[in-house]
């Protein structure tokens, strides 16, 4: 099965949790929650299901629809506690092992986790806990986590505060144990983690945008360094000490998350069109029409032009349902991947200069093909406007990001780069800009990718 490379950065997963105090079916919730989540990953899924000590897991590769038929998930329905992933996977080759949740089985009882992130120290972490005999049957970083914990004899919270303690990168986790539900963030607070409620039951997502989709209250963001533990007297924190450089991964509000949610008290779509108005102010250009490369970027472009004054006008149109397909690696090229996915409106284009604003450009292939679409559809000209710093670094924090080398932002400047993709011009959205237009007051945020600069030392990485 073809993966299309559309040359974006992908975000790696989401992780769901829920506790059932009341009388719903937790299938269904589950099902809504993920399905709200699935731009977050689209190579596997999976779903744990516990009632007292019984636990129960489903997981496949594939879209949420593909893994889960209604006979599947009706087995999820009177569940007590769940927790759920989506997963995408860095490689082209997508396996069942590497789906999660992963499911242990201890001398306290069962153990349930899902992961989103990347350990930095995962080589030294893996080494250690094999040299006390513990046997890995995955290759997957997650399962060293599990290890840590499990391992711990004075129980899951302890095991997590050792967790806390020993390991270097990213993760937001949803764990379950017979009666518990727990969340917890990484103390950098790299990747999002947020609360919600439905009457007595609780939700953790890793998007706000899962409560929307199933009328549940968004409750709060768990803090980085956070544990919270939820069981039927309610829900408990125990904060372990932040670090000092808190750090949001940036990229959650340039494109990762959904436009609906809202990460850390910052709206994405608002911090969106105030990176489009930040844009217009530095990088203005005389146009006729306004238009957003679907769908991140519509409010940036939204945002450009209201501050512009140029109209906004749709010039491209999504297949929404082009993400997978039968069709055999390799029948495809790029640029009819592109076209497979995005198509010019006409009436839109013809004559027009046109203002296209794209939330980043990675390898600039994409963007080369989307030109040469809105050339052929008679635009007169075409001004590129990047609404985030060019892409300079990778990234080692659980994003997949190609080779240093082929980030197009770390070797072209930017009229070198509008004439190898054909526009008239081309310009970025400057990191400060940027940094203010997200405006996130309450912890700070990772650059990594466009400034070098990560949270914590990465020359252990093991990528
Ligand atoms: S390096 Fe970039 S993609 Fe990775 S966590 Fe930092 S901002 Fe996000």
């Amino acid at each position: 099965m073809l993966k299309i490379n559309d040359g974006s950065l992908h975000e790696e997963c989401a992780v769901f949790g829920f506790f059932n105090g009341g009388n719903v079916n937790a299938a269904q919730i589950a099902y809504q929650c993920l399905f709200s989540m699935q731009h977050r990953g689209q190579d596997g899924a999976g779903l744990a299901g516990a009632s007292g000590n019984n636990v129960h897991l489903h997981k496949d590769t594939g879209l949420i629809n593909e893994v889960f038929s209604k006979q599947v998930l009706d087995e999820f329905n009177k569940d007590e506690i769940l927790v759920g992933h989506v997963r995408y996977a860095t490689s082209s080759s997508v396996t069942m092992l590497d789906t999660q949740p992963l499911v242990m089985h201890g001398y306290e009882g069962f153990i349930a986790m899902a992961h989103n992130g990347h350990i930095v120290n995962g080589n030294e972490v893996r080494r250690e806990l094999q040299k006390r005999g513990v046997l890995f049957q995955t290759s997957v970083d997650s399962e060293a986590l599990m290890h840590i914990i499990a391992g711990n004899r004075d129980g899951i919270e302890a095991g997590i505060k050792d967790l806390i303690a020993t390991v270097k990168g990213s993760y937001a986790l949803t764990l379950m144990c017979p009666d518990k539900l727990i969340g917890v963030r990484d103390p950098w607070g790299i990747r999002p983690l947020a609360i919600g409620r439905l009457g007595d039951c609780y939700i953790l997502a890793s998007e706000s945008c899962a409560f929307n989709a199933i009328g549940a209250a968004f409750i709060r963001d768990v803090k980085p360094g956070e544990i919270v533990i939820i069981t039927s007297s309610g829900l408990q924190s125990i904060q372990t000490q932040p670090k000092k450089n808190t750090s949001l991964c940036v990229f959650e509000y340039v494109y990762f998350a959904r436009n609906d949610s809202c990460i850390d008290s910052v709206s994405v779509y608002q911090s969106r069109i105030r990176m489009g108005r930040y844009l217009s102010k530095t990088e203005p250009v005389e146009a006729d029409i306004v238009s957003g490369v679907p769908d991140s970027a519509i409010p940036a472009a939204i945002g450009y032009a209201n501050e512009s004054g140029i109209p906004y006008g749709q010039c491209l149109i999504k297949n929404s349902y082009s993400g997978r397909t039968f069709i055999q690696d390799g029948q495809l090229n790029r640029e009819q991947s592109v076209r497979m996915k995005l198509c010019a409106i006409h009436e839109n284009v013809e004559n027009k200069r046109i203002v296209l604003v794209d939330d980043s450009i990675v390898r600039g292939t994409n963007s080369m093909y989307i030109v040469k679409m809105l050339r052929n559809a008679g635009a007169k000209e075409i001004h590129m406007r990047i609404a985030s710093p060019p892409v300079r670094f990778a990234c080692h924090f659980g994003i997949n990001t190609p080779n240093q080398k082929n980030l197009v932002g770390s070797y072209l400047a930017p009229e070198a780069l509008a004439k190898r993709i054909g526009a008239d011009s081309l310009a970025y959205l400057g990191i400060e800009d940027l940094v203010a237009a997200v405006g996130n007051k309450q912890i700070g945020l990772c650059c990594g990718c466009f400034d070098g600069v990560y949270p914590m030392p990465i020359e252990d990485v093991n990528a």
